[in-house]
C-alpha cells in the first residue's frame, strides 16, 4: 500500500514536470532539459502506469503524441495519423521488439535508417503538384505551414510523375553549418540564441512570415509514404527508392537487414558515423520492410508496432584534464574549456569539454591534472561531470583576472555567473561592438550595417571603433559590393556622425546596462564626456533613474585603460563630446509626466521628447510625485490611479496649449 501511495505521488510529480517540459519543447521551442532526461522521466512514468494501471489518467503524457498546436496557423486534419515511435535505450529492448514482431510475422525483414532530429511534417501532392504541408501536431491535427515549407529548396513543388495523390512524411531539420551561423548572428545582435538545431528548425518553420523561414535555410529528409494513389508500393525500401525518383530527398542512408543482429550492427555503424554527420540525429530506426506485414502488426494508440527507435544513450568516460583554456565570446564572456586526454565518446574523439563557468569549476573543485568523467549526449557539446581523483599537489583552478584576448582586467557582476571583459576594443568582441557602435540609436552611421562592418573588420581596416573615423574613400571603394559612390556616401555618413550628441556616443560605447535612456541621463547630468569619465560611482548613483549596478558598470567601464584611450582617439578625430540638448525653456522643470492611453497628435516618443526639451521628465507609473497625467483614448488603470490620487489629468489639446 505504501508503495502504491508513493507511486501515486511520484506519478503526479512526473506528469506535472513532463507537461511543463513538453510545453517548453513543443510550443515555445525552448527546452530547459536534455532529451535524455525527459525520456527517462517518461520511462519512469510508463513503468509506474504499467505496474498500477489505475494510475493512468486520460491526459497522461505517456498517451500523447507531441504537442498541441497553439492556434497560430490553420489546423489540418491528417488523413493518415502521424504516429510517434516506440523508444528503446538498450539492444536488449530491440531483441524483445524482434521477438514480438517474429511472433506475428516470422519472416520479417527490417530496414534500418538514421533518426533525424528535427520536426515531423507531411507534404501532400495532387496531380503531381504541391498542395498542402503541415506539422505533426498531436498526430491527428497539425498546422498548415505550406507557405513556409515551400521555402525549403529540397521540397519539390512539382514531382516527376503526375500521380493523382501522394502524401509524404519527412523530418525538417537545420544543418549544423546554418545553425552555427544563425547562433553567431544572434549572439552578436544580443538576441537569445537557439538552444539546438532541432529547436531552431521548429522555431523557424513556425514563423508567421515565410521570408524569415526562407532565411533560415532549412532542409528536409523524407522517410515515409503516408498514402499514394496511382502507384503500388509494397515495401519501405522500395518506397524510399521511389521517393528519390520523384525528386524527394530521402533519409541519407537506409539498409535492409534480414536479422535483428544485422540491424543492431547497422545501428552501431550509424552511431559511429554520428559525430561526423553535418546534421543531428538522435537515434536510428528499425522498421519492418513489407507493408502487408506492417498491416498485420498494426499500431497502439501512440505508435506503430512494426517500428522502434533506438536512442543512443549519453556516454560517459574517465579521462585526464590537462589544462583549462579560456575563450572570450563575442559578448565578452570568458568561457572555460577543459583540455582532455582524447577519449572516444558517442562516436567521436573528444579532447575538449565545457566547464560552463567559474562557479561550476569551484563547485566541482576542479584542478589541473585531475581525473574527470566526461559525458556526451547525442549532438550536445561534451561536458565535464565530476572529478574522480585529484592530481597530486592539486591546486583549485582560478579564473584569470585579465582577458586572454586583450589583456585588460575582467569583471564579474554580483548575481551573475559570467566573468566578462568590458573592453570595447577587445578583438574577440570587435565585430559585435562595431555593429552596435554604428547602429541607428547609437552613432547612426547610414550604410554601416552588418555586412559592411564585417567587410571592414575582415580586411583589417577597423580594429577599434575609432578606426572608423580614419577610413578613406580609397580604402572603402575596392571592397566587395562597394564602389566609389557607396564609399563616398559612407565617408560622408561617418563625418556627419561626429556631430552627434554625446548621449548617442555614450550609448554607442556599449557599456553594460547603459541603454539609450541612461546614456541621456548621464549626458544631461554631467554635460561632457570628461566629466562622465571622471565621475565616481557615488556621483553617478545620485542620478534619478540609476541603480547601483548601472553606476558600477559605468565606473568599471572607464577604469579600463583601453576604453579611456578609445575616448581620447575619438576626441582626436573631432567627435562632439558635449551634451547638446541644453534646456533653454525650462517651463516643465521639476515636473513629471505620465503618458497613458492612445495619443493621436503625437507618438509617445515625440511627447516625451517635447517634455524633456522643456526640462520635464516622464515616468511609466503614476505616484504622488506625478505632476500631470497626459491621457489619450482608452486610458485605463493609470488614469484611474491618477484620479484616485488627485493628480491633474490633461488631454492632448491641453498639452498642446501648454507647449505653445
Ligand atoms: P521521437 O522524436 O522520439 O520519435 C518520433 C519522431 O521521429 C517522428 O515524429 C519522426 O518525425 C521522427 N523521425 C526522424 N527520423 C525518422 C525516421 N527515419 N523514421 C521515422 N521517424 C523519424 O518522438 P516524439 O514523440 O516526436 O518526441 C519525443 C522527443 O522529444 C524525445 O526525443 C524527447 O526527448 C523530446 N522531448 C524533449 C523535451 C525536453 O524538454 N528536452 C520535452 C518533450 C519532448
Amino acid at each position: 500500500m505504501a508503495d502504491f501511495e508513493q507511486s501515486k505521488k511520484r506519478a503526479e510529480e512526473l506528469r506535472e514536470s513532463l507537461n511543463y517540459h513538453s510545453h517548453k519543447y513543443y510550443v515555445e521551442d525552448a527546452p530547459e532539459i536534455e532529451d535524455f532526461e525527459y525520456d527517462m522521466m517518461l520511462r519512469e512514468l510508463e513503468n509506474i502506469e504499467e505496474k498500477y494501471p489505475e494510475l493512468v489518467t486520460a491526459d497522461s503524457p505517456t498517451r500523447r503524441v507531441g504537442g498541441k498546436a497553439d492556434g497560430q496557423f490553420e489546423p489540418v486534419v491528417h488523413e493518415v495519423r502521424m504516429e510517434s515511435l516506440q523508444d528503446a535505450f538498450s539492444f536488449e529492448e530491440l531483441r524483445e521488439f524482434d521477438n514480438r514482431v517474429k511472433e506475428a510475422v516470422p519472416n520479417a525483414v527490417y530496414v534500418v535508417e538514421p533518426k533525424i532530429d528535427g520536426l515531423s511534417v507531411s507534404v501532400e501532392y495532387e496531380n503531381g503538384v504541391f498542395k498542402i504541408g503541415s506539422t505533426r501536431g498531436d498526430g491527428n491535427v497539425g498546422e498548415d505551414v505550406s507557405a513556409n515549407l515551400c521555402t525549403i529548396g529540397a521540397i519539390p513543388l512539382k514531382i516527376k510523375e503526375n500521380l493523382p495523390k501522394i502524401e509524404v512524411r519527412g523530418e525538417v531539420y537545420m544543418p549544423h553549418k546554418t545553425f552555427n551561423e544563425i547562433v553567431e548572428q544572434q549572439e552578436i545582435l544580443g538576441e537569445k540564441p537557439f538552444k539546438n538545431p532541432r529547436n531552431a528548425a521548429a522555431g523557424s518553420l513556425r514563423q508567421k512570415d515565410p521570408k524569415i523561414t526562407a532565411k533560415r535555410k532549412l532542409d528536409i529528409f523524407c522517410f515515409n509514404v503516408q498514402q499514394v494513389e496511382g502507384k503500388t508500393l509494397s515495401g519501405h525500401k522500395e518506397s524510399l527508392d521511389y521517393l528519390k525518383e520523384l525528386g524527394f530527398k530521402t533519409v541519407p542512408f537506409y539498409t535492409k537487414c534480414s536479422t535483428i543482429d544485422e540491424a543492431i550492427e547497422e545501428i552501431k555503424n550509424i552511431g559511429n558515423k554520428r559525430g561526423e554527420l553535418p546534421f543531428d540525429i538522435d537515434g536510428a530506426v528499425i522498421k519492418v520492410d513489407d507493408f502487408s506485414q506492417r498491416s498485420l502488426l498494426g499500431s497502439t494508440a501512440k505508435f506503430p508496432k512494426w517500428a522502434i527507435a533506438f536512442k543512443y544513450p549519453p556516454e560517459e568516460k574517465e579521462t585526464i584534464l590537462h589544462d583549462i583554456e579560456i575563450n572570450v565570446g563575442r559578448t565578452g564572456v570568458l568561457t572555460p574549456t577543459a583540455i582532455l586526454s582524447p577519449v572516444l565518446l558517442a562516436g567521436t574523439t573528444v579532447s575538449r569539454a565545457t566547464l560552463h563557468n567559474e562557479d561550476f569549476i569551484k563547485e566541482k573543485n576542479i584542478c589541473l591534472g585531475d581525473t574527470v568523467i566526461v559525458r556526451k549526449a547525442g549532438d550536445i557539446i561534451p561536458e565535464v561531470l565530476t572529478v574522480t581523483k585529484h592530481a597530486d599537489n592539486a591546486v583549485p583552478y582560478e579564473m584569470p583576472k585579465i582577458c586572454p584576448s586583450c589583456g585588460e582586467p575582467v569583471f564579474r557582476e554580483e548575481g551573475e555567473a559570467a566573468v566578462r571583459c568590458l573592453n570595447t576594443e577587445c578583438p574577440a568582441q570587435l565585430l559585435r561592438n562595431i555593429i552596435h557602435f554604428c547602429s541607428r540609436d547609437a552613432m547612426d552611421i547610414e550604410g554601416l550595417g552588418w555586412s559592411v562592418a564585417e567587410l571592414l573588420v575582415k580586411n583589417d581596416l577597423v580594429k577599434t571603433p575609432a578606426d572608423i573615423y580614419s577610413l578613406t574613400k580609397e580604402q572603402i571603394s575596392p571592397l566587395d559590393r562597394m564602389g566609389d559612390l557607396s564609399a563616398q556616401n559612407l565617408v560622408d555618413a561617418i563625418n556627419k556622425s561626429k556631430e552627434n550628441d554625446v548621449a548617442k556616443l555614450i550609448f554607442a560605447l556599449g557599456i553594460r546596462h547603459i541603454g539609450q535612456k541612461a546614456a541621456n541621463l548621464l549626458a544631461e547630468r554631467f554635460g561632457t564626456m570628461s566629466e562622465i569619465m571622471n565621475a565616481s560611482e557615488e556621483d553617478i548613483l545620485t542620478i534619478d533613474g540609476f541603480g547601483a549596478i548601472m553606476a558600477k558598470s559605468v565606473a568599471d567601464y572607464f577604469k579600463t585603460k583601453s576604453n579611456r584611450e578609445l575616448i581620447d582617439a575619438l576626441m582626436a578625430h573631432g567627435l562632439n563630446m558635449k551634451y547638446l540638448k541644453e534646456v533653454k525653456d525650462s517651463r516643465f522643470a521639476g515636473k513629471t509626466f505620465v503618458l497613458t492611453g492612445t495619443l493621436s497628435k503625437f507618438t509617445r516618443n515625440e511627447a516625451s521628447a517635447i517634455i524633456e526639451s522643456f526640462g520635464g521628465k516622464t515616468s511609466s507609473s503614476v505616484s504622488k510625485k506625478t505632476s500631470f497625467v497626459l491621457a489619450g483614448e482608452e486610458a485605463g488603470s493609470k488614469l484611474k490611479k491618477a484620479n484616485d490620487l488627485g493628480i491633474t489629468v490633461i488631454s492632448e489639446e491641453q498639452f498642446g496649449e501648454m507647449i505653445l
